[in-house]
């Protein structure tokens, strides 16, 4: 399916004057349907702004993801779920700072400031989110030596928290992922979601980013290869 972006550049700008509007809007918008889910990524206290790891303009996700989710009949959460001392954690490896790598045995490993700990506030979901519809929660990083940036796979790469198979049970088979951050949790959620051979939405506005040594670009490039589409919540129908 071509997204709004793709129609206007096939169209013209000449062609495209000559449409009405309300059919042009008619013509692009995606509109969720019973095989589409809404996968709303670590929208946390922990990443908002006076969080340990706050994500620049973090909040302003929060009314875009709201308004967004009024389109959706099927709507996922997930929450970044952590151990006291994980092993993401810098303060559990001597002499690192948060933002520096460490080899684990499954890679390389980020390692973060201290946040979303098991049980406490900054773990919760903000309480701005109003998606009252959602099915499911899924927590993720719950295992002490091993992160979890993807909704459906730890990042040893094979330990499944077992998303796919619950939204393949329910027959869906168009995601769109939006939440925090961009170049981690929601690109690592995207990518996997292709794996599992979901077709992909990734819904730029409705998402923020770290961008921790070019890692943005990274990701929106790496996302771009494995066929993930890049939207903006403006291209979603909302209205029923
Ligand atoms: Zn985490």
């Amino acid at each position: 399916m071509l997204n709004r972006r793709q129609i206007l550049a096939a169209l013209g700008t000449t062609a495209l004057a000559s449409l009405a509007p309300s059919a042009l809007f008619a013509a692009a918008a995606i509109k969720p349907d019973d095989t589409s889910a809404l996968l709303v990524i670590d929208v946390q206290n922990c990443f908002l702004p006076g969080g340990s790891l706050a994500v620049k303009e973090g909040e302003q996700v929060v009314p875009v993801i709201n308004k967004i989710a009024k389109g959706f009949a099927n709507v996922v959460m997930t929450q970044d779920w952590h151990t006291p001392g994980h092993v993401s954690f810098a303060s559990v490896h001597a002499g690192k700072k948060p933002f520096e790598t460490i080899d684990l045995p499954y890679g390389k490993q980020v390692l973060w400031p201290d946040h979303c700990v098991q049980g406490t506030d900054g773990a919760s979901l903000s309480k701005d989110l109003s998606i009252p519809q959602a099915e499911l929660i899924i927590r993720k990083g719950f295992h002490k030596d091993v992160d979890s940036y993807s909704a459906f796979l730890e990042a040893d790469g094979k330990t499944t928290t077992g998303l796919a198979a619950y939204l393949k049970s329910r027959k869906i088979k168009r995601l769109f992922v939006a939440g925090l951050a961009t170049d981690f949790c929601v690109a690592w959620t995207a990518l996997d979601a292709r794996k599992a051979g979901f077709e992909v939405y990734v819904v730029e506005d409705a998402c923020r980013g770290i961008d921790n040594q070019g890692s943005l670009a990274k990701a929106w490039a790496d996302m771009a290869k494995a066929g993930v589409k890049r939207i903006q919540s403006s291209d979603i129908a909302v209205s029923a």
